[in-house]
């Protein structure tokens, strides 16, 4: 296989859908090229995904290896309220994958991006000693409304989308709905567009709901006291809920007087406690609440 015929195969893959306007120039040539709408912001956020760490070969599928690493991009996006616009996938393959299987991996990528308007629009592909997927994404928010970390107040509610601890779940019992959460997260774009009008502050919940929410409070100086019940997916645990990462759902917090409805684009949320004052201080039900989320460098 040579990697001209690859590169021709993957440039039909991303353009199956065509391409929008605004992305003058996709895969194929030296640079994507792209006009920036009016009054919006772009917003950038690149994520690996790495063989043995965040999938292995035995239990993903090439598919799901591509829809998973789209996906951990575009919930950064969506943390940030953010619409998608376009990918750069930058893949090193071992000696051991066919071009079906690069094809396939391609393939899970682009049709989770085509549920978001995301489009693949340039990347890079080489030889390494595992495999590694890179996925930088661009969005665009209206100009200054960007929802960050830091916009958290004390005395905000603090909510949650879906349900925790199902991603950890199901690393554990390799089967079941909880399983197949693990293997190809659902990026909460949708709910994220809806929130920049909405929310304070935001945060995608990929390493764990104790440690995510530290960061939250550590950048906005705050603290949180989490009381009521959590919204713990089916089998998962209370250890889970908490700690587990890779649920990709999103944490954010809104003044007490906004209306947060029940649900969101479908999605439920469900208030789980509030902001503090105490900064650096988050509790769960009275007790410290210790951050022991997923550290890549603990
Ligand atoms: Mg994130």
């Amino acid at each position: 296989m040579r990697e001209t015929e690859l590169i021709r195969k993957i440039r039909d893959i991303a353009n199956q859908r065509g391409h929008p306007r605004w992305l003058r120039v996709g895969v194929g040539d030296d640079c994507a090229v792209m006009t920036p709408r009016r009054n919006r912001d772009l917003v950038f956020t690149s994520d690996y995904s790495i063989e043995g760490r965040h999938f292995t070969l035995t239990t993903h599928s090439a598919a799901d290896i591509g829809h998973k690493a789209l996906a951990r991009s575009l919930s950064d996006l969506a943390a940030m309220g953010a619409d998608p616009l376009f990918c750069l996938v930058s893949l090193a393959i071992s000696a051991n994958q066919n071009e079906a299987w690069i094809e396939s991996l391609y393939k899970g990528l682009t049709r989770l991006g085509a549920r978001f308007g995301i489009v693949l629009a340039g990347g890079d592909l080489a030889k390494g000693e595992r495999i590694t997927v890179d996925v930088m994404c661009c969005g665009d928010v209206p100009r200054g409304r960007a929802l960050l970390r830091s916009g958290s107040q004390p005395g905000d509610d603090i909510f949650v989308t879906g349900e925790l601890g199902a991603a950890a779940h199901g690393l554990v019992t390799k089967r079941g709905e909880s399983w197949n959460r693990q293997k190809r997260p659902e990026p909460r774009v949708e709910v994220g567009r809806k929130l920049h009008r909405l929310a304070h502050a935001a945060i995608d919940l990929s390493d764990g709901l104790s440690l995510d929410l530290r960061r939250l409070c550590e950048e906005s100086g705050v603290g949180a006291r989490l009381g009521g019940e959590l919204p713990i997916a089916k089998g998962a645990t209370l250890e889970q809920a908490l700690h587990g990462g890779e649920d990709y759902e999103l944490l954010f917090t809104a003044a007490k007087r906004s209306r947060v409805p029940p649900q969101i684009a479908g999605i439920a949320v469900t208030r789980i406690g509030e902001v503090t004052n105490e900064v650096g201080k988050v509790s769960f039900k009275g007790r410290l609440l210790e951050p022991l989320g997923f550290d890549h460098f603990r």
